[in-house]
């Protein structure tokens, strides 16, 4: 059996989002800028795109600009309330210490330009609270920038709360929800939202595509020069095919919200239940204020990657924290920033549902992670220890 559970680190394209796209490989292929009839068609398609989504996230239209995915859009937020920060003397910044490294490296160059930082601790759970960003929101705070839901973890923020405490503040609010969107409600207006970011990968359209909603009154600064397109603030001829097929997936995955949400969370409860049925084994995240596709453990006397390896080979595609940071040997900054030791760290789980994950995958995959589990402990000199007693369990 093949079981794909990487959602967290892309999704497989929709049909709705391919069909979406394909008219604009050949038959409208024209330059958005041209003012000849097929330019013309080509700009028709970008700002029905824009409307499309605007509606999605209760936004205006003229609130989106499309970027070339998340990071991008992370990026341009952050610099954004930064440069408007400058000007006036603001440079410090409260984010949390789980964010998503396009957030954090971003925060890192602000930092060694002078601008301080402040990191919420996010407890064992995963989470902030409105308070501790209201105690942290100082005089020359000039943003604000928490995640909406975590993609390793998958913990779900309070955003209309802290957005609520930015808004009475008069601080900029930048949330990165490219995890969230097309996974559960969002609304930008009601949850006071000033900056969003999105990626419509995550949500079964194209790689290389998202959105950077920003509210009316700001400007985001550009980081690409050249042209005028995306009104000024993102030059470079858009992509049409792309921008298409976000529109389509983000319609798509917004309007079976109400069947999908319930339908992931069972199987997600469900693989919960049998992953803990696995001695010394633990959930990472909290249990219940969670993505509806997202789980996520940590199995002592495991290292992540050949428990990934050896899943692998009975067709299970998981992950051990973020696509990210795989490929790096530090344990994952998430995974430390809720309190694991290095150790259990190391050991990390990532399995992250779509709508089309099936019950009989659920089962088979636990099957399978509790007999890789048993056959890498037996394998593991520390393991050995700790059946011994030499070692303390952890977990
Ligand atoms: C995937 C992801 C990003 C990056 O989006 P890209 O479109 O791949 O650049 C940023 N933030 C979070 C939380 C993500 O999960």
């Amino acid at each position: 059996m093949q079981v794909y559970l990487d959602n967290a680190a892309t999704t497989k394209m929709s049909r709705a989002a391919i069909e979406a796209m394909l008219p604009y490989f050949d038959g409208t292929y024209g330059n958005p800028s041209s003012l000849h009839s097929a330019g013309q068609r080509a700009k028709e398609a970008l700002e029905s795109a824009r409307a499309s989504v605007a509606r999605c996230l209760g936004a205006q239209p003229s609130e989106i600009y499309f970027t070339s995915g998340g990071s991008e859009a992370d990026n341009q937020a952050i610099l954004t309330a930064a440069a408007l920060g400058e000007k006036k003397g603001k440079k410090h910044v409260v984010t949390t210490a789980f964010e998503h490294h396009a957030v954090l490296h971003t925060l890192k160059k602000l930092e060694s330009r002078g601008f301080e930082v402040t990191y919420l601790p996010v407890g064992s759970l995963g989470n902030v609270t409105p308070e501790a960003v209201a105690d942290a929101i100082r005089e020359d705070t000039c943003l604000v920038t928490v995640m909406t839901a975590n993609n390793e973890i998958g913990s779900i923020l309070p955003i209309a709360e802290i957005g609520a405490v930015c808004r009475e503040r008069k601080v900029l609010f930048h949330t990165d929800a490219v995890q969230a969107v097309g996974h559960i409600p969002m609304n930008v207006t009601e949850m006071r939202i000033d900056m969003l970011s999105l990626s419509a990968h995550k949500f079964h359209g194209p790689k290389g595509v998202g959105v950077l909603f920003a509210r009316k009154g700001i400007l985001p600064i550009s980081l690409i020069e050249g042209g005028a397109q995306e009104r000024g603030r993102r030059a470079g001829t858009e992509n049409v095919a792309g921008v298409a097929g976000l529109a389509a997936a983000l319609k798509e995955a917004t309007e079976g919200l109400p069947v999908n949400m319930p339908r992931l969370t069972a199987l997600r409860d469900r693989l919960i239940a049998g992953l803990s049925s696995i001695p010394h084994s633990a959930l990472n995240g909290d249990p219940v204020r969670r993505l509806p596709g997202n789980v996520s453990f940590c199995f002592e006397g495991i290292e992540g990657e050949s428990l990934l390896l050896l899943l692998d080979e009975y067709g299970v595609e998981g992950s051990s924290g973020s696509a990210c940071t795989s490929g790096s040997l530090d344990p994952s900054h998430v995974l430390l920033a809720i309190g694991r030791p290095h150790e259990i760290a190391h050991g990390s789980l990532r399995l992250t549902l779509s709508d089309e994950t099936t019950e009989q995958e659920i089962d088979y995959t636990v099957d399978v992670v509790r007999s890789v589990v048993e056959r890498l402990r037996a394998m593991s000199p520390v393991w050995r220890d700790k059946l011994e007693g030499k070692r303390p369990y952890l977990l």
